[in-house]
């Protein structure tokens, strides 16, 4: 059956037109899906029974179960998805002072094999649909009771290899009549899949766009991510200032710290020389330390000296703030851990 947040606004108003209705009603559907939130069609109550008999009979609603659920100390929450095939995948709601935001998982399982990376390892099954990375978001608001006002595609999968679907479900997102949050408040994370920037800069989007770069050499690069074999960072870079050039927006490079690895006064030097003179900013991460990853964590000193050689030589670069430590924080853990007898934690 067809899952109704799947569709756009224009999409679904051509769906009610097929099935010989006024189109109008699609904005009234909408309002129920992403403002109101519900849960079943019966709960449609501005809609006909006739109508809420035929939606029931076209399309399903697709409300995801909750398998599992872990709490942080500072509030983070991990939620563990039933996409109702047997499958499950990772939703994190993290707070912020300006608002909740929330990390969608584009696919289950994903093809990249970062090495340091919890979701290598795990079997690639799919893509989502866009109704099902919706629902993601819509899931959490519900379970938690609360408006999101960020998104972030950083959580397992790679958002260009699901290009479609990822780009219908921000339209769907950034849609006022949608879940209404503006597209400078979405983020879409990739790990280089070099042609899909380029789509990305032709599209009327204005959402971020940020790489996961995490080292300055081939060699290096190559070592953490296969993906680099495919795109080097000559041809990575290029991408990204031809996309800065057509857009004029600025590009947020993800850069994770493993000790011994890449955090050295070298690695510093050649980033700064990879970046400058470019619209951007790094994203510090002290790298996630994940069960069997041969990666460590850097340490606070060379995480702070490591920035501040960015901010001294020109380049703009934040830690990024830790959270949901305490729970299996890196995207593919707690799924992994959890593939069999999952339950409700608080
Ligand atoms: S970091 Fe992202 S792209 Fe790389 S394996 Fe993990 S989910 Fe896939």
């Amino acid at each position: 059956m067809k899952n109704i947040k799947d569709y756009t606004l224009q999409a679904l108003k051509n769906e009610l037109i097929n099935i010989g209705e006024k189109p109008y009603r699609a904005e009234q559907i909408f309002k129920w899906l992403y403002q109101e939130n519900i849960t079943s069609f019966d709960e449609m109550t501005n809609l006909s029974l006739d109508l809420r008999e035929k939606l029931k009979k076209e399309f399903t609603l697709c409300k995801f179960n909750i398998l599992k659920k872990q709490k942080s100390k500072d509030g983070t929450k991990k939620y563990l998805f039933d996409v109702l095939d047997g499958n499950a995948i990772e939703t994190v709601l993290m707070s912020y002072h300006h608002g909740y935001s929330i990390c969608v998982s584009s696919q289950i399982g994903c093809k990249m094999g970062c090495k340091f990376c919890a979701s290598t390892g795990i079997q690639f099954a799919r893509s989502l649909t866009s109704g099902e990375i919706i629902e993601q978001i819509l899931a959490v608001e519900r379970d938690s009771n609360i408006k999101v006002s960020n998104i972030v595609f950083m959580g397992i999968g790679e958002p260009f290899d699901n290009y479609d679907n990822v780009l219908n479900a921000i339209r769907i997102i950034n849609d006022p009549k949608g879940l209404n949050i503006g597209a400078r408040h979405i983020s879409i994370s990739t790990s280089g899949i070099v042609p899909r920037i380029y789509d990305l800069a032709n599209e009327d989007l204005q959402c971020t766009l940020s790489i996961s770069l995490h080292a300055t050499t081939n060699e290096k690069r190559s070592s953490m991510m296969p993906i680099n074999n495919k795109y080097p960072l000559e041809e990575l870079m290029k991408a990204c200032k031809d996309y800065i050039a057509k857009t004029n927006k600025r590009i947020s490079f993800e850069y994770a710290l493993a000790k011994d690895n890449n955090d050295n006064l070298e690695d510093a030097k050649r980033l700064v020389k990879l970046l400058k003179g470019m619209l951007c900013h790094v994203n510090l991460i002290p790298i996630n330390k994940i069960e069997n990853g041969s990666f460590v964590k850097s340490t606070n000193e060379n995480i702070i000296k490591f920035r501040d050689y960015l901010n001294d030589n020109g380049i703009v670069a934040t830690i990024r703030r830790e959270l949901g430590s305490d729970i299996d924080a890196a995207c593919g853990q707690l799924r992994k851990k959890n593939l069999k007898n999952c339950k409700e934690e608080e």
